[in-house]
C-alpha cells in the first residue's frame, strides 16, 4: 500500500514514524516548502507544492498512491480541499487528521473571530499586540498603524508588515515561563493567535490567562465535508491499517 501523508505538523511526523518499518505499507511525506530549515519526517520526502487539483490528482496517479492522509496544519485549508477533491475524482480513501482546537479555561479572556481580517477590524483592545500568527497572515494587520506588534513566527514574513513593529524569529515549543518572560518584558497587552489547538504552542495561552490578558483566537476554516477526521496520529494510523487488512 502506498500512502500520501500531506504534512508540515507533529501529527504527519508521528504518522511516518508509525509506518517506518511496517511491511507492506510505504509512505511520501510531502511538505509545502514554506519553512527554510523545515523539521523533516523519517521516510520518503517530497517538498513543494503539486499545482492544484490537477497537479495533485496527476501526482497521485503516477506515484500509484492508495490512500491519503491529510495531516496539515488546521489552517491549510487549501490544501485539504485540494486533498478532498482530488481523491474523490480518482476514488482513493482520504484521512483528516485534525488534533481538537483549544478549549477555554477559567480566567481566560479570549475573543475568537472568523478569520484573522476580523481579527485585525477589532476594535481597540491593546496597544502593544503579541502577533503569533504564522508568517503568512501578517499582512492582514499591515494597516494597523495605531498598534506596535511583537511578531513571532518561523521566518521573516515576505508581505506587507505594520509599520511598528518588532521581528522575533523563533520556533517552538516555548515553556509557560518563556512566554511569561516575553509579554512581560515587551509590555504586551493583547495577544492575537489562531485555533491551532495542540500542547507544543499552548504555553502562550497559559501565560495570557495568568497575567489577564485578552486573546483573539481565530477559527479554524471548515474540514471539506464527506471524509473522516482522526484528532490524532495514533488514531489515524489505526484507521489505515485496518484498511490495509480489509
Ligand atoms: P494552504 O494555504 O492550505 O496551501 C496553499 C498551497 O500550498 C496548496 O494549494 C499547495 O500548493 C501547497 N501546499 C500546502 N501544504 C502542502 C503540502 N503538505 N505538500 C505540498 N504542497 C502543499 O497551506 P498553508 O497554510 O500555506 O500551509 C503550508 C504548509 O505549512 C502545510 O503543509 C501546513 O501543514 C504547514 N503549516 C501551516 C501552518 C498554518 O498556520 N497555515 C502552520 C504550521 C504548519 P499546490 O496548490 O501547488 O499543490
Amino acid at each position: 500500500m502506498r500512502v500520501l501523508i500531506l504534512g508540515g505538523t507533529g501529527e504527519a511526523r508521528e504518522l511516518a514514524q508509525l509506518a517506518s518499518g511496517e511491511r507492506g505499507v510505504e509512505i511520501v511525506s510531502s511538505l509545502a516548502g514554506r519553512v527554510r530549515d523545515p523539521l523533516l519526517p523519517v521516510g520518503a520526502v517530497r517538498i513543494g507544492g503539486f499545482g492544484g487539483v490537477e497537479g495533485l490528482r496527476e501526482w497521485l496517479a503516477a506515484n500509484a498512491i492508495d490512500a491519503v492522509l491529510d495531516a496539515t496544519h488546521p489552517f491549510a485549508g487549501t490544501m485539504s480541499a485540494h486533498a478532498a477533491a482530488a481523491a474523490a475524482e480518482l476514488g482513493l480513501p482520504l484521512l483528516h487528521v485534525r488534533r481538537p482546537g483549544w478549549t477555554a479555561q477559567s480566567g481566560d479572556r479570549w475573543i475568537r473571530v472568523a478569520d484573522l481580517a476580523a481579527a485585525a477590524a477589532l476594535p481597540e483592545l491593546g496597544a502593544r499586540v503579541f502577533l503569533t500568527i504564522g508568517r503568512q497572515g501578517v499582512a492582514a494587520f499591515a494597516g494597523s498603524s495605531d498598534r506596535w506588534f511583537l511578531i513571532r513566527a518561523i521566518d521573516p514574513p515576505t508581505g506587507a508588515v505594520p509599520a511598528n513593529h518588532e521581528l522575533l524569529l523563533a520556533r517552538g515549543p516555548f515553556t509557560v515561563e518563556q512566554e511569561t518572560a516575553l509579554l512581560v518584558g515587551h509590555r504586551i497587552d493583547m495577544v492575537v493567535t489562531k485555533d491551532s489547538g495542540g500542547s507544543p504552542t499552548e504555553a502562550k495561552l497559559s501565560a495570557a490567562r495568568a497575567a489577564g490578558l485578552p486573546v483573539v483566537l481565530v477559527d479554524r476554516p471548515p474540514l471539506p465535508p464527506g471524509s473522516p477526521v482522526m484528532a490524532s496520529a495514533l488514531d489515524a494510523w489505526e484507521w489505515l491499517r485496518r484498511r490495509m487488512i480489509e
